[in-house]
């Protein structure tokens, strides 16, 4: 047993003497109450330990115990509508023993529920050979999700002894192999170290939000990865619960870093309570959610990001497809800056540590769409989104820039759009996707055809507008010819009656594709006929007129099928109204 003595202490970060043999980033107990931390440096007997609890009251010459090992999870079921603090401790059920919301110092609980019982099913059978990742039974987690149990990473053998189908806990063995390795339903993983699959796919299936605006403009490829950058109240919390809602996904993983004082308090309050509009249940049913109070020490945050992906990475070798969120990554960033300080090390830019953009890479490149190993040819994704909160909005800060870099989108929130309540504030000019050459397949096979066409003449009509605001600055709106005010009156509607998306209507909540399809097409409907007409002398004041143009803004909050059903209709009417307006 290695056991040091305290010798050091600054904020988060302590040193201890006599830590010979310990190894870096293994998890040690601090002091007699047996604060959890982890070893971030070695120089000679000295360990410099992150501790991820309050250190107030710990004093020089108390212990320093080495557990020997990394950080790990343990992976099972039970996961699924559990809430987390940043190292797996489970948040209401230490609620409960200790009679507070807040957990007590050095506290040591389960992460999973070690009396359940689970109803079991054996998929494999004794003599089979079997290896990491091969699933030898299932259990139904919640109402809506099969767990599948897996042979650990690493674990090879023939199996000699099998439990038959009925109830167990996570401590029961399921199997035994010829050389006696026993497999459980659950299984243990470091949460700093990727878990393997067999190979990455490429990801040429687009993660499905339900928001127009992401999903036409700006998609991401399930198993890609996006930034949503913001300024305070621009929207990043509102967007990451929609697409927790609404994302065509099996398994949320939503790792919360409050921002404000009681933000994570109304997340832990509102997030059980969600509906899942997917599967009638509750969302929390296959929703994992770790969070971290304004009140954890920094450490823990650092944390939380890991356990967050390790989380999801479980799941996707199950085959499922995950997203994880991240609200917001820039309290994580300010966890490293400040045990970087603490550190002593030399600053890169505004004081964030010079391997940043390391640590960013390494999480990002977590996200992916993998062949998971064992048998089945299963197939799991995970995407992430991670929110970004530059102060004051300014996106050349460090976290905005080295985020971007590793990242394949960027839903840039723009602070004028939440003033003038444009939700949701994403930034049309601002924004990109690099996944729109691997996902336009998908689009023009399952929606339409012309699905690229139609999403870049709208972003044309909008970039337009853009160029035409900057000369009626100039010279006032009466200078434009009206064929440009034409393009200007489209771009309106494809701001008013397409982008924007109200976060909290039952119907306008999540779009199918389709719709939004069809409602770009119906407004570049308009605009064709509009142009069509006026070419022949028609005004513009009358374009304007046509019964359409109402109509076209009513068909967001219009029920899916009516719409789907009334837009192709509603575009021959266009042309047929517009055809028959006549010259004055
Ligand atoms: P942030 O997390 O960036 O600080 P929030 O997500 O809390 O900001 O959003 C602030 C407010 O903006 C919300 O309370 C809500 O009123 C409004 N809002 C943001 N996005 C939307 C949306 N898509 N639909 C409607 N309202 C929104
Ligand atoms: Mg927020």
């Amino acid at each position: 047993m290695i056991v040091g003595t305290l010798s050091k202490i600054t904020g988060p970060v302590v040193v201890a003497d006599g830590m010979t043999g310990t190894k870096m980033y293994d998890v040690v107990r601090v002091g007699d109450a047996g604060l959890m931390g982890e070893v971030i440096r070695l120089e000679g007997e000295l360990a410099t330990i992150q501790v991820y609890e309050d250190t107030s009251g710990l004093l020089i010459g108390e212990p320093v115990e080495s557990t020997e090992g990394p950080l790990k999870l343990e992976l099972g079921p039970g996961l699924l509508s559990s809430i987390y603090d940043g190292i797996q401790r489970p948040l209401p059920v230490i609620a409960e023993d200790t009679g507070s919301d807040f957990i007590a110092r050095g506290t040591v609980a389960s992460a999973l529920d070690r009396k359940k019982l689970w109803e079991y099913t054996p998929v494999a059978e004794v003599g089979q050979q079997v290896s990491a990742g091969d699933v030898i039974g299932t259990t139904p987690e919640g109402a809506t999700v099969l767990h599948r149990i897996m042979v650990p990473p690493s674990v090879k053998g023939t199996i000699a002894k099998m439990a038959p189908a009925g109830s167990y806990t996570i401590d029961e063995i399921m199997a035994v192999l010829e050389d006696g390795t026993e497999i459980k339903m659950s299984q243990w993983w470091p949460v700093r170290y990727g878990r393997p699959y067999k190979r990455k796919l490429d990801p040429t299936t687009p993660f499905m939000t339900g928001m127009r605006i992401l999903d036409t403009f700006f998609p991401v490829a399930l198993g890609g990865n996006a930034i949503i950058p913001g300024g305070f109240g621009t929207g990043k919390t509102v967007t990451q619960q929609s697409l927790a809602k609404w994302a065509d996904v099996d398994i949320i993983v939503y790792v919360g870093c409050g921002e404000r004082g009681n933000e994570m308090t109304e997340v832990l309050a509102e997030f059980p309570e969600l509906d899942d509009p997917r599967t009638g249940h509750k969302l929390m049913d296959r929703t994992v959610l770790v969070a971290n109070t304004s009140n954890m020490p920094v450490a823990a945050r650092e944390a939380s990001i890991y356990t967050g992906v390790t989380l999801a990475e479980y799941y996707r070798d199950m085959g499922y497809s995950v997203a994880m969120m991240a609200d917001s990554t820039s309290r994580w960033g300010e966890a490293l800056r400040e045990v970087s300080g603490r550190l002593e090390e030399m600053p890169g830019e505004e004081g964030y540590p010079a391997y940043l953009a390391t640590r960013l890479a390494s999480f990002y490149e977590r996200s992916g769409r993998c062949e998971a190993l064992g048998d089945g040819d299963r197939v799991g994704s995970v995407t992430m989104v991670g929110a970004v909160s530059p102060p004051g909005g300014d996106m050349s800060e460090p976290m905005t820039q080295n985020s971007l870099r590793v990242t394949g989108a960027f839903w840039a929130l723009d602070t004028s759009l939440a003033h003038r309540r444009h939700f949701p504030a994403i930034s049309w000019t601002k924004s990109y996707t690099l996944y729109l050459g691997q996902v336009k397949d998908w689009f023009e096979t399952e929606i339409a055809d012309d699905w690229r066409a139609v999403r870049e003449r709208a972003m044309f009509i909008l970039q337009k507008e853009t160029e035409l605001q900057e000369i009626v600055q100039l010279v006032g709106p009466d200078a434009l010819p009206e064929t440009e005010k034409i393009i200007l009156e489209v771009a309106r509607m494809i701001r008013e009656d397409f982008l924007q998306q109200f976060a909290f209507d039952a119907v306008d909540a999540y779009c199918p594709p389709q719709k939004s399809y069809w409602i770009l097409k119906t407004i570049l409907a308009f605009n064709d006929g509009a142009t069509q007409a006026m070419s022949r002398g028609v005004s513009l004041r009358q374009v304007l007129q046509m019964p359409a143009r109402d109509e076209i803004s009513t068909l967001k909050t219009t029920p899916h099928d009516e719409a789907l059903e009334r837009m192709p209709e509603l575009v021959q009417e266009i042309s047929e109204q517009i055809s028959g307006i006549e010259v004055l």
